[in-house]
């Protein structure tokens, strides 16, 4: 089991000095100018001498061996010093001069110093012109840039020896220094690092400043991030010194990895990481996981690199901090999602609510189900009451005209058998679910889709199907919430439309609220055009009240969507009995309602918006005592015309602003537009 594999990490013992450090003090040495150092150690087989070698003549030549004798001149070299305990200097056949110091054991450093990249300048043993040729052919290459240093055997020799003495030194005193300022430097930065990401907006802006305090703080040359978002695909967020096209990645490994994941770092050898990654080659791969409440939210992967424990540890922390600010944000924009989600859906109501038109509404009706949850294909199907069949009314992603004409039989395949059990459907994988078992239809890209019954009062009337999740990922349970909310308004408007379409009654379906049964935003409209005129004509005033259910999002929350649509019925009851008679009672909104009172000022209105304001408050609603204020309560704004706005635009922004006053003074009261709140800076209530 891959499980068991990744348990073996590779242990590494904890160092006091970083190999690292020890390094970059040894290149500012003065005495190892000329050379290209690099550390090896015999753990890290061929491949890690390779790759030392590889450091050391890079610049040289674009192959990692120039002459096959290469290689085994260092194994050689190495076994020499090993065996001596002194410094070996080897020249190779390309004429370069290699060495290789073994280092003191039992202080957790590699085991050896190689260093090269100098080219041999040869004793001068041939004939005056053949030395004069040589020498101008060195220093065309020296002018050329491509070899930066030549020097004789001998002198490399002493040079060498020299560097072996001056080690101890090194180790002992230096690198201590070296190693306590990088220590203090990296500690200061993590910690102004923790600053930055708990300022930051958003995820992106939280990765991007982990990455780069990576590559530049810890100096890392390769660095991998995989990211996985409840919902969401896995994907490769970044690839940092890694060439994404050489490389593929295992999603189904990968998600057994994060599943059985320890939630601990974890160190694999090369082989084992290429197993998650084919084609990535490493000889070491350090695996921060981003885990967040008990969460896996990704892995930092961080390759060809041997981390000191200082650095690890830091590393960790950052991490860690990284991990607990995206669960942070990832929790504050999933919640600006649901808001979104939620406004989103009452403007689609609202809008559905306005269609007059029966095959419109059927289209529009899919067309919004479809956006809610990115789905790219489905259908509308209605019950046909005469025959049984389930025929497709609207349709989405395939042939409509040929749609038109296929019809389902209720009680068989998968929508009739939804439409027959009264449960909706939401599969996965199509070719593996027992309940359908069948063979996934070419026309779907993706196995997973929705079936959900459309029913009023327990009465069938039709099933609605999604497919294909534009993202490509499955439906879930909190799609199928979703796109049940929706419907359960949405159903009341086709039946509202098939009862008037019967009754002959059709023109009612433009300008009534299916829910409330109140009229609706268009018929406002209308009538407040009427209302101008005949308020000039007849030189009298009016007003409009506009008002608003006080927290009626924690409402629905507290007490469910279906309470809330109660909760609406019931409103619209006591506004159309609390009003005059010749008052014009509409729903403006999802829960803002707007009331036309002709013939009178704004003095007399206070009556009625205040009437209204305490037949809400005194009226009892289920479940409001869980309710902030222990009751459902309602906000009213209230404007008159002329005197506060000439056209309908100007009157319903004034009411609007008082609303926003009656909110912002706690709720639960009634606010008369005055000129002066345009002037506060005053957002309206719905900007
Ligand atoms: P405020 O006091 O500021 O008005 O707060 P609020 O929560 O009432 O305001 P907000 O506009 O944030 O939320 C309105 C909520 O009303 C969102 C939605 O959940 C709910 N809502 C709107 N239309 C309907 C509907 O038709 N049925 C149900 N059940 N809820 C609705
Ligand atoms: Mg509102
Ligand atoms: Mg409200």
């Amino acid at each position: 089991m891959l499980g068991e594999q990744m348990a073996a990490t590779v242990s590494t013992p904890a160092k006091l000095v970083d190999p690292r450090d020890l390094l970059e003090l040894m290149r500012q040495h003065p005495l190892t100018t000329p050379f290209n150092l690099a550390f090896y150690s015999e753990q890290h087989g061929r491949n890690g001498l390779l790759e030392a070698i590889y450091t050391v003549c890079a610049p040289l030549d674009e192959e990692r061996l120039c002459t096959p004798d290469c290689y085994q001149g260092w194994v050689e070299s190495l076994y020499h010093s090993q065996l001596t305990n002194q410094p070996a200097v080897h020249s190779c056949a390309k004429g370069f001069l290699c060495f290789t110091i073994s280092l003191p054991e039992g202080k957790g450093l590699p085991d050896y110093l190689i260093g090269g990249g100098v080219f041999e300048r040869k004793p001068s043993t041939n004939s005056a012109m053949e030395e004069n040729n040589q020498h101008t052919a060195d220093d065309a290459m020296i002018e050329s840039g491509q070899y930066p240093q030549l020097i004789s055997l001998s002198r490399a020799k002493a040079i060498v020896e020299e560097i072996s003495r001056a080690l101890p030194l090194l180790l002992n005193q230096q690198i201590h220094t070296l190693s306590l300022t990088r220590t203090t430097q990296r500690l200061e930065a993590v910690q102004k690092l923790t600053h930055d990401l708990s300022d930051c907006k958003n995820s992106d802006q939280a990765m991007a400043i982990v990455s780069e305090a990576l590559v530049v703080l810890f100096d890392l040359p390769k660095v991998l991030i995989v990211l996985q978002r409840p919902g969401h695909p896995m994907t490769i967020h970044s690839t940092l010194g890694l060439d994404q096209d050489a490389f593929q990645f295992d999603q189904k490994r990968l998600a057994d990895y994060f599943t059985e994941s320890s939630g601990y770092l974890e160190i694999l050898p090369g082989e084992e990481f290429a197993t998650l990654f084919p084609g990535l080659e490493t000889h070491l791969a350090y695996l921060f996981p981003l885990q967040e409440n008990g969460c896996l939210l990704g892995i930092i992967a961080l390759l060809d690199v041997d981390l000191h424990c200082r650095d690890q540890a830091l590393i960790d922390l950052l991490v860690n901090r990284l991990a607990t600010r995206l669960g942070s944000l990832t929790a504050a924009e999933d919640h600006r999602q649901e808001r979104q989600t939620s406004a989103r859906l009452v403007a689609m109501i609202s809008d559905l609510s306005l269609v007059d038109n029966r095959h419109e509404l059927y289209r529009q009706l899919l067309e919004m189900s479809a956006e809610l949850l990115m789905a790219t294909s489905g259908s509308l199907m209605l019950l046909n009451e005469n025959d049984g069949t389930l025929k497709i009314a609207a349709a989405k992603g395939m042939n409509s005209s040929l749609a038109k004409t296929m019809s389902v039989a209720y009680g068989e395949g998968i929508a009739g058998r939804v439409a027959k059990s009264g449960f909706p459907m939401l599969v996965n994988d199509i070719e593996r679910d027992k309940r359908v078992a069948a063979r996934n239809r070419p026309r779907f890209k993706t196995k997973s889709f929705i079936s959900l019954p459309l029913e009023v009062e327990d009465r069938l009337i039709g099933v609605l199907n999604l497919a294909d999740k534009s993202n490509n990922t499955n439906f879930n349970e909190v799609d199928l919430n979703l796109i049940q909310t929706f419907t359960n308004h949405a159903v009341l408007m086709i039946d509202r439309a098939a009862t008037l379409e019967k009754a002959g009654q059709f023109e009612q379906l433009a300008i009534t609220d299916p829910l409330t049964g109140l009229y609706n935003r268009r018929l406002l409209e209308n009538r407040l055009q009427e209302e101008f005129s005949r308020s000039e004509r007849q030189q009298q005033s009016f007003c409009i009240i506009l008002a608003d259910l006080d927290n009626f999002k924690a409402y629905n929350d507290i007490c469910g969507h279906l309470a809330g649509d109660n909760a609406l019925r019931k409103t619209a009851d006591l506004l159309r009995r609390t009003a005059r008679e010749m008052d014009i009672v509409t729903r403006y909104g999802g829960e803002e309602f707007c009331l036309i009172l002709p013939g009178i000022g704004k003095k007399e209105s206070v009556f009625v918006g205040d009437r209204i304001r305490r037949a809400i408050e005194t009226e009892s609603f289920s479940g409001e005592s869980h309710l902030p204020l222990g009751r459902l309560t309602i906000s009213l704004g209230i404007a008159a015309s002329p005197v506060d706005g000439a056209t309908t635009n100007e009157l319903i922004h004034a009411a609007d602003l008082a609303l926003y006053q009656a909110k912002a003074l706690g709720r639960n009261r009634l606010v008369l537009y005055e000129p002066s709140m345009d002037d506060q800076g005053l957002l309206s209530h719905h900007e």
